[in-house]
């Protein structure tokens, strides 16, 4: 079986950078860049404008960010697999790392597998009803279908996922209402104004989805009003989650210590898990922050906490 000094579990800004650094320090990463687990490059391949990353200025695309950040790791030698990993072994060294059709050995092993979308378990979501039939936890990967064009949209949840998708979803559909559990958004000030400000957007304040109808698609929405304790039912032809995330640590068969929501644990200011040699980074192990560049410089710390490690072990 062949051995690498390192590898790498997942893409993204976290993983791309852990592989920027380990390559320019000789340990020639092997990334396990993901297939059905999601489009290699994580959650940022799903957004839109990126206005936050340093360096640009009028922002830069999702997809774009990631393609540069996955070319300049490639171009310091860091290779790629496109699959997802099934199964690691951490009980002993060098470590275990399977995936459908290959099976390596490693000294180090990075994580750095995201997080994914959550979903609600309302009736009519699921994949026996309207489950990518007008209900997505993605509206900028499913916003331009035909079936939303000029409609009723909804998107559940309060935060700044909910009012990004909003706005992106007002190019294609009629009206798009925000629902929304409590009586104030999550979502950063910046992003409440522009969903509050803007004329297509309407906040359905204290409310839930109940109940999701149609006939093929997507026709109306139930809503419960949690003050009011009052049922409506509107014309909709999308519902879009925009609820939070779930760290993607199905392969770990709990092997690393996670917080209570699965959260991989490391070290205060380190990226060290509960497994020597074992180091996460990005979405995975970061409930707090979760930002590109928060991901990236996790990443960062991975490379060198791995370096080090490696040196002296
Ligand atoms: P958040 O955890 O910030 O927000 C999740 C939202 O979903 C909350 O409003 C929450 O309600 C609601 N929610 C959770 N569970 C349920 C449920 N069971 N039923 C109904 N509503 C529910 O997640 P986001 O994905 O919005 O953001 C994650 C991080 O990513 C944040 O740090 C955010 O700032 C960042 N982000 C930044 C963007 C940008 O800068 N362009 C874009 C997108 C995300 P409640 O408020 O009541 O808890």
């Amino acid at each position: 079986m062949e051995k690498r000094q390192v590898i790498i579990v997942g893409s993204g800004p976290a993983s791309y950078t852990a592989a920027l650094y380990t390559a320019r320090a000789n340990l020639q990463p092997l990334i396990f860049e993901g297939f059905f687990s999601g489009p290699a490059g994580g959650q940022l391949m799903t957004t839109t404008d990126v206005e936050n990353f340093p360096g640009f200025p009028e922002g830069i695309s999702g997809p774009a960010l990631m393609e540069a950040m996955r070319k300049q790791c490639e171009r310091f030698g860091t290779q790629f697999i496109a699959e997802d990993v099934q199964s690691v072994e951490l009980q002993q060294r060098p470590f275990k790392v399977r995936s459908k059709k290959h099976e390596f050995l490693c000294d180090a092993l990075i994580i750095a597998t995201g997080a994914t979308a959550k979903r609600l378990e309302i009736e009519g979501a699921g994949e026996d009803a309207f489950w990518q039939k007008g209900v997505t936890a993605c509206a900028v990967c499913d916003g331009a279908m035909p079936i939303f064009r000029n409609k009723e949209l909804f998107v559940i949840g309060g935060g700044d996922s909910a009012v990004e998708e909003a706005i992106f979803l007002t190019k294609y559909g009629s009206k798009v209402y925000i629902v929304h559990r409590r009586d104030t958004l999550r979502a950063s000030k910046i992003m409440a104004q522009r969903a509050l400000n803007h004329p297509k957007i309407e906040i359905l304040w204290n409310q839930q989805i109940t109940k999701i109808e149609g006939d093929k698609v997507v026709r109306s929405v139930t809503l419960k009003n949690a003050v009011t304790n009052t049922e409506t039912k509107k014309e909709a032809a999308g519902v879009f989650f925009a609820i939070g995330h779930q760290p993607n640590t199905g392969f770990l068969s709990d092997q690393l210590k996670t917080n209570p929501q699965g959260y991989v644990l490391v070290e205060p200011g380190s990226t060290k898990t509960s497994i020597e040699g074992v180091f996460a980074c990005g979405d995975v192990q970061d409930p707090i922050y979760r930002q590109a560049i928060t991901a990236a410089g996790s990443g960062c710390m991975a490379a060198i906490d791995t370096e080090k490690w490696l040196s002296h072990s």
